[in-house]
């Protein structure tokens, strides 16, 4: 089984051991990053085994390596040294394993490692992609074979974490920790034990003298509470979520939590991706079975879908998709997700009389306009480019207007109800605000669509002037409940609605 690494980066070893005592159920062992110590700190991690009573890696990591070493060369050597001279016989007490770069040539260093049944990790980095080369890498690493080759890539796209997976399949009989870094990487922290990685390297979250040892390494809490590291298995279902930027998928977190409450072997993980393309063609090297599909890519993920329901071939966006034998069947949960939403949140059974306003005109705005015209509502649709708007209300027999003065004037005769449906006032830009020109009554019921952050800054004014809010969030959450049904091919369950946390 993979194991769960925490890194620990702390200035001195007390505080190493304060962190370690707080995450001991987490992990399996932990990797000493003595280039983070305080120079004369580093005199003394030959004891760190023993007080920390679990495995430990001993890493010096150079600066040239994403460390913190900056000393000589042979300084560093020398450190190593002491960290493993003096060996114990009881190897508990000494370092478990010594992480060693590919270039290091000490011979001495590595026998004395052997002598005492510290394993030698030969590793690997690279700040610059993922070379076309790296099966021929991995296998030349390792100079003796009881050795554990280590890669750890920095990919600049998706494409490369496939060739990395790719990789890791090709170099089966090969010991090695293998990971990419980054956001781009973290579900390959997550699926460790799937790529064949000896272990996956953690670092915690929130405190401020104890920097992350990598950049997108997980906290461990989250990584063996949400996504349920030790029970990821070959025959673990994985869904996704994708988009990009992929801001703090919420709905994988939900889809996590009822998997765990429902005892399912499945994990869900937030996989941005800058085309839809790449990301595709990353499922099929993972075995991806479904995906929830988000901003920007709700409407580019059609011409790659061989099969679609009668809602995205009416609608004309698809927010999740399920792998089929001969492809990728396209789903959309936003339209009964938005029309559940607004219609728990104002009581009514149809929008018969009410005059709408749907602020844009991309993939989600196609479901809020379908299920307006479903629910007899009459709608304006505005939006910055005038031509996405104007082509979402012909079928409907909806107004249309751009983003602008002149649209804000349209709108007046629509305002029993304003839908917002443009990413504009998202995180991390949360002080912009799509409808600056409009000047609520209060009489309007404002829907943002958006649920990051809470509260957007439109939504703020419009609850300042006493109008009727709601967030996204609920329609998040209806939304995913259906796309649960087409994930798993069953209900969600009754019993769990407002039990699951996000
Ligand atoms: P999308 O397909 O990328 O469409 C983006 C929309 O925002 C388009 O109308 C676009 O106008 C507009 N827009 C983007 N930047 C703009 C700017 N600077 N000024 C004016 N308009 C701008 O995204 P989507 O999938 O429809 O999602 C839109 C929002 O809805 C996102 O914030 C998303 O989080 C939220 N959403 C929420 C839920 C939920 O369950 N609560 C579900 C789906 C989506 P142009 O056409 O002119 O580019």
């Amino acid at each position: 089984m993979s194991k769960i690494c925490l890194c620990l980066t702390a200035k001195t070893l007390e505080r190493d051991l304060e962190i370690l005592e707080k995450y001991r159920k987490f992990i399996d062992l932990a990797e000493l990053r003595a280039d983070c110590l305080d120079p004369d700190e580093r005199f003394h991690i030959r004891r760190f085994p023993k007080m920390a009573g679990l495995p430990v890696i001993l890493t010096i990591r150079r600066v040239m390596d994403g460390g913190k070493y900056k000393g000589h060369e042979g300084a560093r050597i020398t450190l190593l040294s002491k960290g493993l001279a003096f060996a114990e016989a009881d190897p508990r007490q000494n370092f478990a394993y010594v992480d060693l770069e590919e270039d290091l040539d000490v011979p001495g260093l590595e026998e004395a490692a052997r002598a005492f049944g510290t394993r030698i990790i030969r590793s690997f980095h690279d700040f610059n992609g993922v070379s076309s080369d790296i099966v021929q890498k991995l296998r030349k690493l390792c100079r003796v074979g009881d050795e554990i080759a280590k890669a750890a890539l920095m990919p600049k796209s998706l494409d490369d974490v496939r060739l990395v997976y790719q990789a890791a399949r090709e170099t089966k009989g090969i010991e090695k920790i293998i990971l990419c870094m980054g956001e781009l990487g973290v579900n390959t922290r997550i699926l460790a034990s799937r790529m064949g990685s000896h272990l996956t390297y953690t670092s915690i979250t929130g405190e401020e003298d104890f920097p992350l040892a990598g950049p997108g390494q997980l906290d461990p809490r989250d990584l063996s509470g949400l996504y349920r590291y030790r029970k990821i298995n070959s025959k673990t279902t994985i869904f996704a979520v994708t988009g990009f930027p992929l801001m703090a998928p919420i709905s994988a977190k939900f889809f996590n939590n009822v998997f765990n409450i429902e005892n399912i072997n499945a994990v869900c993980i937030p996989i941005p991706s800058e085309t839809i393309q790449s990301f595709l063609r990353f499922g099929e090297e993972i075995g991806l079975k479904g995906a929830s599909i988000t901003v920007p890519y709700k409407e580019a993920v059609l011409p790659y879908l061989s099969d679609w329901s009668e809602m995205v071939s009416d609608i004309g966006a698809c927010n999740t998709i399920v792998a089929e034998r001969d492809g990728w069947k396209g789903y959309n949960t936003d339209a009964q997700g938005f029309s559940d939403s607004l219609l728990g949140f104002t009581r009514l059974k149809d929008l018969r009389g009410k005059k709408i306003t749907i602020i844009g005109a991309g993939g989600v705005a196609r479901s809020v306009a379908a299920e307006v015209f479903r629910l007899r509502g009459k709608a304006i649709i505005l939006n910055r480019t005038v031509l996405k708007a104007r082509e979402i209300a012909l079928p409907y027999n909806f107004a249309w207007g751009g983003l602008d003065s002149q649209g804000i004037k349209m709108m007046e005769r629509f305002t029993d109800i304003i839908v917002q449906a443009t990413s504009v006032g998202m995180e991390p830009d949360t002080e912009k605000d799509p409808l600056e020109f409009y000047n609520f009554t209060g009489r309007e019921i404002f829907m943002d669509l958006i649920y990051r952050p809470i509260k957007t800054r439109c939504l703020q004014r419009a609850e300042a002037e006493g109008c009727k809010i709601i967030n996204g969030y609920d329609m998040l959450l209806r939304q995913a409940k259906y796309q649960y049904n087409y994930f798993i091919e069953k209900e969600f369950p009754a019993s769990l609605i407002n039990r699951v946390e996000i």
